[in-house]
């Protein structure tokens, strides 16, 4: 298994990421990859840009070096009924959203009841398509109950390959959610949350760990080409 896009990827307009747009689908291109999305942080992450940067993105090609590029955004989960940091006019420009939770913009409470009506809010946000990196033993929620809901709103729930590095305590629980996503026949879509060029399409110790539960490739929906390009069509304006 090997994945043909990497939803997740910083450059350093987000402030603490350390390549370009172009250095980032470059870096793309040598992976072989179909499709990149560009997701810096929303405006309430410190030294993120503005919205005016986002909504300016539509100057960067739809296909730049044989490679599609997603304009899009990690937009932080900033309250506990799941509102974002960004307008929905922000959101009608772009082709791509993750939605993350991060302390720096969100105070963890330790809260299961609170997360999981966070991570329910957030489920029926319209622009959101990638549930990034929420196993955080902090932010816990209610998989069972959740995650369903994620699916049956055309979300898909992230493994993040950086989790393994910067997110240890996560481990265990991203193992969990994976469960739970094969338990319910959920799509899941593995990403590098590249900070740096060399990172992009780099999943390997996500992958591994889903080998190790034995989680279903069909299930990895950045795994196929056409899976991935079919939730484009009927979930998002990429191609219209
Ligand atoms: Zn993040
Ligand atoms: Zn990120």
């Amino acid at each position: 298994m090997k994945v043909i896009a990497d939803t997740h990827c910083h450059t350093i307009a987000s402030g603490h990421a350390y390549s370009s747009v172009l250095e980032i689908i470059t870096a793309a291109a040598k992976q072989k990859l179909w499709a990149v999305a560009i997701t810096d942080h929303g405006r309430t992450t410190p030294n993120s840009p503005g919205d005016w940067y986002f909504e300016n993105l539509f100057v960067v090609p739809k296909i730049v070096d044989g490679v599609y590029v997603l304009k899009g955004m990690e937009a932080n989960v900033w309250d506990y009924d799941g509102n974002l940091d960004a307008s929905n006019l922000v959101f009608s420009r772009l082709d791509w959203v993750v939605a993350s939770m991060h302390s720096e913009t969100l105070k963890p409470i330790n809260d299961i009841d609170a997360c999981t009506n966070a991570w329910l809010g957030v489920a029926k946000n319209p622009f959101v398509n990638v549930i990034g990196h929420s196993g955080e033993e902090r932010y816990k929620y209610d998989y069972d109950r959740v995650i369903p809901e994620f699916a049956h709103n055309g979300k898909l729930v992230e493994i993040n390959n950086a989790s393994f590095r910067v997110r240890k305590n996560a481990i265990e629980n991203c193992k969990k959610i994976a469960l739970i996503c094969k338990k319910y026949g959920v799509y899941i879509i593995v990403n590098s949350d590249a900070h740096f060029a060399s990172q992009v399409g780099h999943v390997e110790v996500a992958l591994e760990m889903l080998k190790e539960i034995g989680f279903p490739d069909e299930l990895i929906i950045n795994g196929y080409k056409e899976k991935f390009e079919r939730y484009l069509r009927e979930r998002t304006k990429f191609f219209s």
